[in-house]
């Protein structure tokens, strides 16, 4: 009989971490349901072997061994052992009083009590930890503890079995040494075999891993518990056997001491290792925090770098805006004055060394461009340009340059070409093929360039002398209606007169230099006055007197026609008004004073007109505005609105030169004029016998259907006058009846109260047209 041979309890701590894992490890085979069944059919067997172990155990329990001491030492497993155990921080090492315990019920009180102290104080340990939350699961206390039994079982009948095979002996003599190391060293390995192959067993079918691997990571280190418990089972058997309270006092208290100094460093290892770990987390923080703040100011340079680089790209964009900008003109993008006196400078300079690298610069300017203007608006002024340009480009070389060098003015670069020649048919053809009209927002504009040439020549210096010549024989080609002309030295010799009379011009008033002659209107009729046109004289100091034709024209180009024209009419209507009180007949005399074109385009003119009715106090009525034909078709509808205008005033209006500026009768019968004036060449056309008079009756016809009244200028013969009366035209002026007459002649011949007729005309007024001779012409 084995009497005296202890089991051990299965409750080590690596064994019942490996039974009380609950996590799930998916495996291929069986399936997680599967797996579930085979779980729990296993855990049912277990608990079933295992109630079976406690069963037979309690059942051949020999009941002299149980007593006080057995009693004990369960109260011990139960109150103290699970409150006592020791787990290495962080390992898997645990050491605790449960196998010791066991072992000693083994050695102390047989098998049977060992298997049951086993299962009791595997309950307790599994409570206790349940209850402070290490343990979890629904079948764990009963599943654990049938374990346990089971195992303890194991290492009874494997101690039962080498007792009665090989060594019979050995359970009786158990304080002896030999002995007590062998049946504990068999206890303590077949403890172990069972208990971790039990744990990886179980934990393979669990979670479907190699048994094998489970044990070597999960299991061996066990060992060592089992170890220490056999060892101190040894220690408090040969105590007891020693039956010495001195002995067993100094033990227990001995093994307390090592349990508590065990406990203190497994405590400060713990603690320290929990500091350590502490440190290691505040300094993995901080790395952390580092690498945060690192990255951050990473991001933040990246943003930085980023928000640097648009900077630097909208720069370097603008930059190139504002170079493009510098050069190229924002309306039609073509180069600008700079970009191509740029490049003429370097022409200039290269011709100088080089005379085989001519070149000729072509000046442009469109014509009458404020006309399309005024009457189209801007916005379609503008893509007149803009269409201009584009043909401009489209009829030159890559190695030429075309550029917008003012509002309407244009200039071209031509480059290898052979003679000057070949420049003016490219002239030619840029004018031509700008006058092929073009569709606007529903308008046919049609737009036509006057072009000046200046080939290349040594005497050049910088761009602006080339333009300047250009530009003068531009605007020769202007004054000739030519279309394309040559610069030549003579022309720059008319040019700076013509700037010199200018100038002069400028300062002419203020001088004193301008004065107003005065041509007589006489009632061809009754040989009346009906009053004067004003006729401007210019006294040059230098050249004496300069005609109209030779200074108006560059007055009106200049614009000084304006101010002149305000000069003009507060000095004309003052004069009239001086003159109308010289006797009650010359109460409703007249004045009639020439309006440029380009002062009717200017709305000052209407103020300008108003003033001077204010300052004279004339009446109205007796102010005329003469208005040439072709100014007056100029802007046909401006020329309406601003008549219009002048009408209100209550000033009469009077189309000058009429038959010269290719007037629609649809305008003529819109414009709000009261005097139709006709052109001299009409009068002068007519023979003496009344020849070529056929316009001369159309006009008169039109202006009495029109219900205005007819004035014939350039009456210079007494048959062109007598015509003229049979016609029915109401008014006349020429050298027959008087010459412009200076202010005092103009006067005096006020006072002499005489007619203006010659006399024979007088008397007989329905006669027959007389011939020259017959006729007495007055002479001023
Ligand atoms: P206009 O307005 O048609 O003036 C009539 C011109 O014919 C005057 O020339 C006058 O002297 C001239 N004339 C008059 N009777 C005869 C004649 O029987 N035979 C010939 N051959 N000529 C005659 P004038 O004074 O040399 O003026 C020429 C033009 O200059 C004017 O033609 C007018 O268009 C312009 N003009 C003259 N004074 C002014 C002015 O104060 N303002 C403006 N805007 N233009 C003016
Ligand atoms: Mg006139
Ligand atoms: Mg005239």
């Amino acid at each position: 009989m084995i009497k005296n041979v202890k089991l051990v309890a299965c409750g080590t701590p690596s064994a019942t971490a490996a039974l009380t894992t609950t996590q799930f490890h998916p495996a291929s085979f069986p399936s997680s349901m599967d797996r579930q069944k085979l779980v729990l059919y296993t855990k049912l067997i277990i608990i079933g072997l295992g109630a079976l172990a406690v069963g037979v155990a309690l059942i051949n329990v020999p009941s002299e061994s149980l007593g006080l001491g057995y009693l004990a030492i369960l109260a011990f497993s139960v109150l103290v052992t699970p409150r006592t155990s020791l787990t290495l921080p962080h390992s898997k090492l645990t050491f605790s009083f449960s196998e010791s315990v066991i072992f000693l019920v083994f050695l102390l009180y047989g098998g049977e009590l060992a298997i049951i102290a086993a299962c009791v104080e595997s309950v307790a340990n599994c409570t206790y930890l349940k209850a402070r939350g290490i343990m979890k699961g629904r079948w764990i206390i009963l599943f654990n503890s049938a374990a346990v039994s089971l195992v303890t079982a194991f290492s009874y009948s494997v101690l039962l079995l080498f007792s009665t095979y090989f060594d019979p002996s050995l359970l009786n003599d158990l304080l002896n040494t030999r002995a007590l190391i062998t049946v504990l060293g068999i206890l303590a390995l077949t403890h172990f075999a069972g208990s971790s192959f039990f744990a990886a067993s179980y934990q393979s079918i669990r979670t479907g891993e190699n048994i094998w691997e489970i044990w070597k990571t999960e299991c061996l280190s066990s060992s060592l518990t089992q170890l220490t418990g056999v060892c101190l089972t040894g220690i408090i058997y040969k105590m007891i056997g020693f039956a010495d309270p001195v002995v067993i006092g100094i033990a227990v208290i001995g093994l307390a001491l090592v349990y508590l100094s065990y406990r203190q460093s497994f405590n400060e290892i713990g603690s320290a290792i929990l500091q350590a770990e502490a440190a290691e987390r505040e300094k993995a923080e901080t790395e952390r925090e580092r690498r945060r703040e690192a990255e951050k100011h990473a991001s933040q340079l990246a943003v930085t770098l980023e928000k640097e680089e648009k900077a630097n790209e909208a720069l370097r964009q603008s930059e190139k805006d504002l170079r493009h900008a510098a050069l190229y003109d924002s309306l039609t993008n073509l180069p600008n004055r700079k970009h191509f006196g740029d490049l003429l400078r370097v022409l200039i300079e290269n011709y100088k060394n080089d005379p085989s690298a001519a070149f000729y610069v072509l000046f442009l300017d469109i014509r009458k461009f404020k006309n399309i203007n005024d009457s189209l608006g801007h916005t379609l002024g503008d893509k007149v340009l803009m269409v201009a340009a584009i043909r401009f480009v489209r009829m030159l070389n890559s190695s030429d340059m075309v550029a917008r060098i003012g509002g309407d003015e244009f200039a071209v670069i031509l480059t290898n070409l052979a003679s000057l020649g070949k420049a003016q048919k490219v002239a030619r053809r840029m004018f031509d093929s700008i006058a092929q009209p073009f569709s606007l927002s529903g308008n046919t504009i049609s737009i036509s360039v006057n072009i000046g040439i200046a080939p290349c020549d040594t005497e050049y210096d910088t761009p602006e002398e080339v333009l300047r010549d250009a530009d003068i024989a531009m605007h020769y080609a202007k004054e000739r209606d030519s279309g394309v002309a040559i610069f030549t030295k003579e022309l720059r010799v008319r040019f700076l007169e013509r700037v010199r009379f200018e100038n002069d011009l400028r300062n002419a008033v203020a001088n004193g230099e301008l004065s107003m002659s005065y041509q007589p209107l006489v009632d061809l009729q009754d040989g009346g006055l009906f009053g004067f046109e004003a006729l401007l004289r210019w006294h040059h100091p230098e050249f004496g007197m300069i005609p109209p034709n030779k200074f108006i024209p560059i007055a009106e180009e200049s614009g000084l026609i304006i101010p002149i024209t305000v000069w003009i009419l507060e000095e004309t209507t003052t004069q009239l008004a001086r003159w109308q009180k010289i006797n009650r007949t010359y109460s409703d005399l007249i004045v009639s004073v020439n309006i440029s074109g380009k002062h009717l385009s200017n709305d000052d003119l209407f103020d300008d007109v108003e003033n001077a009715l204010a300052i004279s106090k004339i009446s109205p009525q007796c102010l005329k505005l003469e208005i040439t034909e072709s100014a007056a078709m100029e802007n046909a509808e401006h020329t309406i609105n601003m008549l219009n205008r002048l009408k209100t005033l209550g000033v009469q209006l009077s189309i000058d030169d009429f038959g010269t500026g290719y007037s629609s009768l649809s305008y003529l019968h819109r414009l709000p004029f009261d005097t139709l004036k006709i052109d001299r060449s009409f009068v002068y056309s007519v023979g003496e016998g009344g020849e070529n008079s056929e316009i001369l009756q159309t006009i008169i016809s039109l202006a009495k259907s029109l219900k205005k009244k007819v004035i014939a200028e350039g009456i210079e013969t007494k048959s062109q006058l007598s015509l003229l009366r049979n016609l029915g035209c109401d008014y006349g002026q020429g050298y027959l009846l008087a010459r412009p007459l200076t202010r005092d002649a103009a006067e005096k011949s006020l006072y002499e109260n005489k007619s203006w007729l010659p006399v024979k005309l007088i008397t007989s007024p329905s006669d027959k047209p007389q011939s020259a001779d017959e006729l007495n012409l007055p002479v001023f």
